[in-house]
């Protein structure tokens, strides 16, 4: 694993890792909470009678609601949504999504926060996730990890993955950070694009359908079958970015 990060340090021009935060997607990453999206998404789709191509959900993953919407209005349609319909087919979304959500933790993703915490670094949240609440569900789930100051969400960002806008705003939120001082957590191959372009060492966990290639052809470094996976590999990942020099 050692010449993966040799070689982003090389690519981005920097001489060493300067490690003083890791950036966590939320979705996929620390709650199992995609399958409900994705089944959310796919039954609000029927209802409404637009289709979608396969996997499209996990495709998208970590876009803005009214991206992906339109994606599929332009596609069915040839136009954009309405204001009008965005609202409706995004409420149905979300109220289905209560529903089949189980705000189950991904196994692993607890320990790995509380690992990272204890190394000293600081833990921030970056989602494109808009649902209400969230600073204190996350409180009840991963005690202490998440701040208000610490955590971005579709309410902060005008653009949204796979634009570096989000994660870009992670490093300023982590503490005025440049790339080389952070490292990000990400499932999604868009969430992957995004860090990617912000410059920031990017680690997949691959816990959902799509092969492991999408996430490495997304710019990833290294791509975990589980947040378990990911947790077991930290100490070794954090002596590497501590060591490793361009
Ligand atoms: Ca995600």
């Amino acid at each position: 694993m050692k010449e993966l990060f040799t070689l982003y340090l090389t690519n981005n021009q920097h001489q060493n890792f300067d490690l003083k935060a890791v950036i966590f997607d939320m979705d996929g990453v620390l709650y199992d909470s995609m399958p409900a999206h994705d089944i959310s998404w796919r039954k609000t789709m029927d209802e409404f009678k637009l289709e979608y191509i396969p996997n499209e959900f996990y495709l998208q993953e970590g876009m803005l609601a009214k991206r992906t919407i339109d994606k599929i209005f332009q596609r069915n349609v040839g136009r954009d949504a309405t204001t009008e319909e965005e609202k409706k087919i995004y409420a149905r979304k979300s109220e289905l999504f209560q529903q089949h959500n189980t705000d189950g933790a991904m196994p692993g993703a607890r320990e790995t926060l509380e690992y990272v915490r204890g190394e000293g670094l600081t833990t921030v949240l970056v989602t494109g996730s808009a649902q209400p609440s969230l600073l204190n569900k996350l409180d009840s789930h991963f005690p202490g990890a998440f701040k208000p100051e610490t955590m971005v969400t579709a309410f902060d960002v005008k653009h949204g993955k796979p634009h570096p806008e989000p994660f870009l705003m992670g490093l300023q939120k982590g503490g005025n950070l440049k790339p080389n001082q952070a490292i990000v957590i990400e499932n999604a191959p868009l969430g992957v694009e995004a860090a990617v372009k912000a410059g920031i060492f990017t680690i997949a966990v691959n816990t959902g359908p799509l092969s492991d290639s999408v996430l490495t052809d997304a710019g990833a470094a290294v791509v975990f079958r589980s947040m378990t996976a990911l947790r077991e590999a930290m100490p070794e990942i954090l002596n590497l970015a501590r060591t490793a020099r361009a």
